[in-house]
């Protein structure tokens, strides 16, 4: 990409609004998933075996399940709290030191609200 300078807040705008129409798309996904992993755990497709091993399996079974729930809960909040960020005009500053956060991370983790120093600071 080639700009110029001037027009650069311009192109922010755009960038944004790409990554707004993206995260939706994410939070579309994964209030899908969210349904499915439900749906599981209230009607398991396999029947309560017997077999002691296969039970431990199933108990496994919905411990990961309850935490791709979990998981995927949590994805759910940050990815509505960065599209509310974009609304503000927040997006892409990090919310502890207010520095902007590198391109690269926010592109690998759109929905991030912490630079990198600070999201290793806080341990994630
Ligand atoms: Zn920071």
């Amino acid at each position: 990409m080639n700009r110029l300078a001037n027009k650069h807040e311009q192109s922010d705008m755009k960038e944004y609004e790409q990554v707004r129409g993206q995260l939706i798309e994410m939070l579309e996904e994964l209030d899908e998933r969210l349904v499915k992993i439900t749906d599981d755990v209230k009607h398991p497709d396999e029947p309560v075996s017997k077999d002691f091993e296969e039970q431990a399996t199933q108990v496994e079974n919905d411990q990961v399940l309850d935490y791709l729930g979990n998981a995927a809960r949590i994805e759910i909040e940050q990815i509505r709290h960065a599209i509310a960020r974009i609304d503000k005009g927040e997006y892409g500053t990090c919310e502890l030191c207010g520095e902007a956060i590198n391109p690269e991370r926010l592109k690998a983790v759109p929905f991030t609200k912490m630079c990198i120093k600070c999201a290793s600071r806080a341990g994630n």
